[in-house]
């Protein structure tokens, strides 16, 4: 208190004290224990009872505060510890010393059971270290002291780790009614459908995830639309179809749905629309996959014309593609018109000898014709260039997983639409 207020209230008692003491100038007699007695004036006891008044206030206020000023210290010693106890176990985790980090995460519980962020951490050791059912009582107390969110979330991680996969997917719905953008429950969902190919659900996954988080995958989007719409097409055609043809409006370069597009067209006897369709897509992609689909359509049907007409008309548009020269040679091959293939190889040749295929087919050539030497000479000059299996090859342009066929999906990174057919693949640059 500022010596000011004390020297105001001092002298109002004062003046409090003269006033009573002029207005009652006679002594008040007590007896305080049997013959003791004691005289005052009463402005004397009134004034001693307004100081014991403050002492007591004064007293028990001091009181209060040292009781707060310990208790604060022992908080303040509890946390420090506590910290201490944190920074040890989260030290020993990063050298992988995952029995001490819980033993550490064990002895802050014990100072301060009521936090639930400790049995989170606790249950993260537990997991790393494979102690499941721990890991699972842990985050279950984590849970029910408070923290949900994230509680819910390792608890669901727990339950698949366990391969309780329909407990763990529960779990995640739960969240997902508590936080229905939560990302973190969204993309495990979506990966879990992925993985078991439940395409619609996974597509369903991913919109939303989309929609919180903008900034996640738009590309696996259009491969989650083409999986779905390929389980579509197992039974509703139509409704495939419809689905097809605005993902490849959208995606033009999105070389699987057109394939299927085309594909499903087949399967419903629409030979002409899935020509169509593999003839503006080749002309979009430029990957030989829709000439090979374009030549097998054309050969089932009886028509090889067609086949070597559509190569004809493909190579004047291109006719510095070395693929489809090769294609179209092949073809011509199969065809048992080996000139035609000499002649188109031999147009060539400045750009193909570099390729062991380019070998095999002329080698092919000369043995329908019975030309013996020239197609011995033709596999000499393959096997020399180390030749591999003279087959076109497709390759994933994003980790270069090599394949005979074209397939749509690349089953060494799991990327959709990267195959393309590239003459590196089949033979030495
Ligand atoms: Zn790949």
């Amino acid at each position: 208190m500022p010596i000011r207020s004390i020297l105001f209230f001092a002298s109002i008692l004062f003046g409090l004290y003269l006033y009573i003491s002029v207005l009652n100038p006679g002594d008040l007699q007590f007896q305080i224990y049997p013959g003791v007695n004691l005289r005052a004036s009463l402005a004397l006891l009134m004034l001693l009872a307004f100081l014991a008044g403050g002492l007591i206030v004064a007293f028990t206020d001091a009181l209060r505060d040292l009781k707060r000023t310990l208790e604060l210290k022992g908080f303040k010693r509890r946390q420090k510890a506590l910290w201490e106890y944190l920074e040890d176990a989260e030290e020993e985790r990063s050298k992988g010393d995952l029995v001490a980090a819980e033993e550490e995460l064990k002895r802050a519980i014990k100072l301060l059971p009521g936090k639930p962020l400790l049995y989170l951490k606790l249950a993260e050791v537990y997991r790393a270290q494979g102690k499941l059912e721990e890991a699972l009582r842990a985050v279950r107390a984590a849970r029910t002291k408070g923290i949900l969110l994230q509680g819910l979330f390792a608890e669901a991680r727990i339950l698949l780790d366990m391969g309780r996969k329909e407990e763990g997917e529960r779990v995640l719905i739960e969240l997902l009614k508590v936080h229905p953008q939560n990302a973190q429950a969204l993309r495990t969902l979506r990966d879990l459908k992925m993985k078991e190919g439940s395409w619609g659900e996974a597509l369903e996954f991913h919109e939303r995830l989309l929609k919180s988080s903008p900034e996640s995958d738009g590309e696996l989007l259009v491969a989650l639309r083409y999986e779905r719409a390929k389980t579509l097409g197992e039974s509703d055609g139509k409704e495939a179809l419809k689905e097809l043809k605005r993902l490849s409006k959208a995606h033009p370069l999105f070389v699987p749905a057109r394939v299927l597009w085309g594909d499903v067209l087949l399967e419903r006897g629409r030979t002409k629309a899935a020509l169509e369709v593999f003839r503006k897509a080749f002309r979009d992609t430029k990957n030989p996959v829709f000439l090979q689909r374009m030549e097998d359509l054309y050969l089932r049907e009886g028509n090889p014309r067609g086949a070597v007409h559509m190569y004809l008309e493909v190579l004047s548009d291109s006719p510095d593609d070395p693929i489809v020269r090769l294609l179209y040679a092949r073809l011509c091959l199969r065809l048992g018109m080996p000139e035609e293939t000499l002649s188109r190889l031999s147009e060539g040749e400045h750009q193909l000898s570099r390729f062991p295929l380019f070998f095999h087919l002329k080698a092919r050539a000369h043995m329908e014709r019975e030309e013996w030497q020239q197609a011995v000479e033709a596999l000499q000059k393959a096997m020399a260039l180390e030749g591999r299996e003279p087959a076109i090859t497709y390759r994933c342009e994003a980790c270069g997983h090599l394949e005979p066929e074209w397939v749509d999906r690349c089953p060494s990174c799991l990327k959709w639409g990267t195959f393309n057919a590239s003459l590196s693949s089949w033979g030495p640059p």
